[in-house]
């Protein structure tokens, strides 16, 4: 079309535009940083079309780069890159629509409330809509790398629509022109954004110029060796690599020979945002081959339960134009993913070992991906349950134990591992279930998450022992020392005919009463007879059904 159409915004991008826009978010130098990140995706995404699409691509010599341009006197800044492009379809949705997942987690974080909006900024990072916070308007050229397609400018005010035009004169790649707001004229000056692009654009694969000049050392961190590395170089590149804010909580730097030759670099993030109710997590270790971007989001490179890492797996051996559909590359990568999943749990238990404080933050924060991965991934189960964790009723208040720990604690003559399922402790501890085991100084795992139930059903066993709900009617404690009799205890027979006159009283809402040798000072208790549906679970189908 050769005449601008205008376009509304969807419904959250109007809302999240509002938000930045108003916001007093204090370092607004962040767009810097988006804008540059975007046009550095968009050049490795180019790169690898040229392995793939060879001879497809429009302008072809265009060197890979990012360029920025200050204007003092126009009071603009412009960012351009020679990467993939947009067409005018993807313009629409790429700028227009809600896709993007940060922006996403932002906005439900923000309806849950709480916290400050321009908090909320710093936290999430908003990508590309972070530009309106200095810009009077925002224009975006672009040209997508498939030959023919025409160029177009979208122009956006932020305040609810934008137009989409086609223009003549802009190559393959994307141009941002920013017209700044009067209190946002810095960022007009080179100096200014040089001093930011230091900061931000060190782990840019490609060559970053300011106003001409050279500004980045073009160096991939994670091919250097770790002790030239400082913590720092390793926050910074975590945060420009996984678009993140906080600081990482774990990393584990290593490379291989064999099987495969790897160098991997890998962070665990601060938090465990599924915690909060947010999205589900994607994968988001980028898979790179010599240092060009092969899949930002590979799905197969990692186990389900490892979605919460974040960093950067670079091999040698892996095909640049790697496929999944064809076996050969399909096992490759299954191999990269046993190698590095190994790896990594390797590290869990050494940290465990040697920084227990440390691990058993992360325990608190990541265990349940552990426990998932203990229930729900095979190849790894038995190293996975050695890295659990549980109160008990040995461990004081917020301490934890290992299944390790548990067994070299138990009795001769004990067989089974017991655990408990609740709320909290103190409710295990005031419930009658307890008492037996205690009577009989016998060691119960206390489990709180909604989840352990699960997991400890498909654990089943450790180190050759019996996982035991220690509410089941099966459990048989006759075996272990029995506590002493005390005056007023009933006699066999009288404790019978109470349990006969209960199973009349109670009809059909027992299956059966039975005097039982696991109580000590409470007077009844209700255990489990059913082999499919434990009390947690009943409740669980109850609540679903609401
Ligand atoms: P994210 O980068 O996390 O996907 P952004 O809000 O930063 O989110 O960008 C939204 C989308 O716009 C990107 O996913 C990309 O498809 C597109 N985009 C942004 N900048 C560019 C660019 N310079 N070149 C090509 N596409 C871009
Ligand atoms: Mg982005």
């Amino acid at each position: 079309t050769a005449t601008p159409q205008k376009f509304e915004f969807q419904a959250e991008i109007k809302q999240l535009l509002d938000i930045v826009i108003h916001s007093l978010y204090t370092e607004k130098e962040i767009f810097v940083r988006e804008l540059v990140s975007n046009a550095s995706d968009a050049i490795e995404k180019l790169r690898h079309l040229q392995i793939t699409e060879k001879d497809n691509i429009a302008d072809a010599d265009r060197a890979l780069e990012v360029n920025l341009t200050t204007d003092d006197t126009a009071k603009t800044l412009t960012i351009s890159d020679a990467g993939l492009g947009m067409t005018r379809a993807e313009l629409i949705e790429n700028l227009g629509t809600i896709a993007h997942s940060g922006s996403k987690a932002f906005l439900k974080a923000l309806s849950e409330g709480g916290q400050k909006n321009s908090n909320l900024i710093g936290q999430f990072g908003v990508g590309f809509y972070s530009a309106f916070m200095v810009a009077k308007t925002v224009k975006v050229y672009s040209r997508s790398w498939k030959k023919d397609e025409p160029a177009h400018v979208w122009t956006s005010d932020g305040s609810g629509s934008y137009e989409v035009e086609e223009v003549s004169d802009q190559e393959r790649g994307t141009k941002i022109v920013i017209e700044l707001k009067d209190d946002a004229h810095e960022f007009a000056t080179e100096g200014r954004v040089k001093e930011i692009l230091e900061r931000y654009s060190a782990f840019v694969s490609f060559p970053v110029n300011l106003n001409g000049k050279h500004i980045n050392t073009v160096q991939a961190l994670w091919l250097r060796s770790k002790s030239e590395i400082t913590d720092e170089e390793y926050t910074a590149f975590y945060k420009f690599q996984a678009h993140a804010y906080d600081e990482p909580r774990l990393r584990l730097h290593f490379s291989a020979d064999a099987p495969l030759q790897i160098n991997a670099l890998l962070f665990v993030p601060k938090d465990n945002t599924e915690k909060f109710g947010m999205a589900r997590l994607e994968p988001a270790v980028s898979l790179y081959c010599r240092k060009v971007l092969i899949d930002s989001k590979p799905k197969d490179l990692l186990p389900e339960w490892l979605r919460f890492m974040k960093g950067v797996v670079d091999s040698e051996d892996l095909p640049l134009n790697i496929s999944r559909e064809t076996m050969q590359d399909r096992a490759l990568i299954e191999k990269l993913n046993k190698v590095i999943t190994k790896r990594f749990i390797k590290f869990l238990s050494e940290e465990a070992k040697n920084r227990t404080d440390a691990y058993n933050e992360f325990y608190a924060e990541f265990g349940i991906f552990l426990k998932e991965g203990a229930a729900l991934d095979y190849t790894h189960k038995d190293e996975l349950v050695k890295l659990l964790r549980f109160e008990s009723s040995l461990t004081e208040k917020g301490k934890t134990t290992s299944l390790a720990d548990y067994v070299t604690r138990m009795g001769a003559d004990q067989k089974e591992i017991y655990f408990l399922l609740g709320p909290s402790r103190a409710a295990i501890e005031a419930g009658p279930y307890l008492e037996g085991f205690k009577a009989r100084n016998l060691e119960v795992l206390f489990c709180y998450e909604s989840v352990d139930e699960y997991v400890m059903s498909n654990v089943r066993e450790f180190d050759g022992k019996k996982l035991i709900a220690a509410d089941h009617a099966d459990v048989k404690l006759a075996d272990a020392p029995k506590p002493p009799a005390a005056e007023g205890d009933l006699s066999e027979d009288d404790a019978k005919s109470l349990a006969e006159w209960l199973k009349t009283t109670l009809g059909d809402r027992v299956e059966e009463v039975k005097a039982s040798d696991r109580l000590v000072d409470s007077p009844a208790l209700a255990v489990n007879a059913d082999k499919f549906m434990s009390p947690q679970m009943r409740r669980m189908m109850k609540a679903m059904n609401k």
